[in-house]
């Protein structure tokens, strides 16, 4: 009947479109109220040196603390927020979290104890007209000094369209470095190399696994070496300096290190924490420096 196809017909439409959309819908909602709510927190996983294991830096990593789903990682809600444009005030509570939190690093351990603090950056934020201003805005109210801030961006981030690269120029000669994540994943990434003021690559986690190896599948391994190699001659070459992700094994720093790798991030080395672990690093390897001779 005309009754039964009424609601009960747009509800079979939405569903036709997929459950997707219908979860978007709700999940766009749902982080509206998640950002007024104050449930996105920052955990920070340490750039660690190769040699050694001291700390160089830090990435910001978004995590949604959901009142009944528990810790939700950005993998969920980030395309999400991309879509419904909620990526754009996230992604100012990030920048702002993270460049407040680096700065009150550097006053309490010194400037030698944190070089950089990184930050992922969607292509979305590259197109608001205003993200320059708000990074602007987030060095000036923290104190952070721009060379210390590192904005990721991805290959396909970089490559939608001209107010994106005006943002990167613009970012760039306020000083800020910009880093080439996942390096190597994307289409076009040596072309972008030369188009792009790129100061850091960072080597995708897909060549770090099983780079080690080389019995069983040599082949694959020796494939995976010499894109590393390839990739940090690139950027020896063009004056970058390079992170390699991912890293989950002693073997891996070790094979890294063999191919000229100074700094990286993975499991092995540390995972992603919250902000109070990563000053107790920082106080423990100011302690452990001070009893040196
Ligand atoms: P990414 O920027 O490449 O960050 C590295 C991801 O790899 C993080 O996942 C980190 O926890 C994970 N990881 C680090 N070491 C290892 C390892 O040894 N093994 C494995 N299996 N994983 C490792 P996470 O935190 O889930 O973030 C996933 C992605 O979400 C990030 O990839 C980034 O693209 C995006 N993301 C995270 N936070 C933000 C944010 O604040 N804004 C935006 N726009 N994107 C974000
Ligand atoms: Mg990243
Ligand atoms: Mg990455
Ligand atoms: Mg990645």
């Amino acid at each position: 009947t005309a009754k039964q196809q009424g609601k009960a017909g747009f509800v079979r439409y939405v569903d036709g479109l997929g459950e997707p959309v219908l979860a978007h819908m709700q999940l766009g909602g749902e982080l509206r109220r998640a950002l007024d709510n104050n449930e996105f927190r920052v955990v920070y996983q340490p750039i660690m040196r190769l040699d050694g294991s001291r700390l160089f830096g830090v990435e910001a990593l978004v995590r949604w603390h959901h009142p009944s789903r528990g810790v939700v990682g950005p993998a969920e809600f980030i395309p999400a927020a991309e879509r419904t444009g909620l990526i754009v005030p996230l992604g100012r509570f990030v920048l702002r979290e993270t460049c407040r939190q680096a700065a009150s690093w550097l006053a309490e351990f010194g400037p030698d104890a944190l070089h950089e603090a990184g930050l992922n950056v969607s292509a979305r934020q590259l197109h608001d007209p205003d993200f320059v201003a708000d990074v602007a805005a987030a060095l000036a109210e923290s104190g952070l000094p721009c060379e210390r801030l590192v904005l990721e961006v991805t290959e396909s981030a970089v490559l939608r369209g001209q107010q994106v690269s005006r943002a990167l120029y613009d970012l760039d000669r306020m000083g800020i470095r910009l880093a080439l994540d996942d390096f190597g994943t994307g289409e076009s990434s040596l072309s972008l190399l030369r188009a792009f003021p790129a100061a850091i690559v960072k080597l995708d986690k897909s060549f770090v696994d099983g780079i080690e190896i080389d019995d069983g599948h040599p082949a694959a391994a020796g494939a995976r070496q010499a894109v590393a190699r390839a990739v940090i001659q690139l950027a020896h070459a063009l004056g970058l300096d390079t992170v390699a992700e991912g890293i989950e094994s002693p073997e891996q720093v070790a094979t890294l290190r063999e191919l000229g790798y100074t700094l990286g991030q993975g499991f092995h080395l540390a995972h992603p924490m919250p902000a109070a672990e990563v000053s107790r690093l920082l106080a423990h390897q100011q302690s452990a420096t001070s009893r040196l001779p």
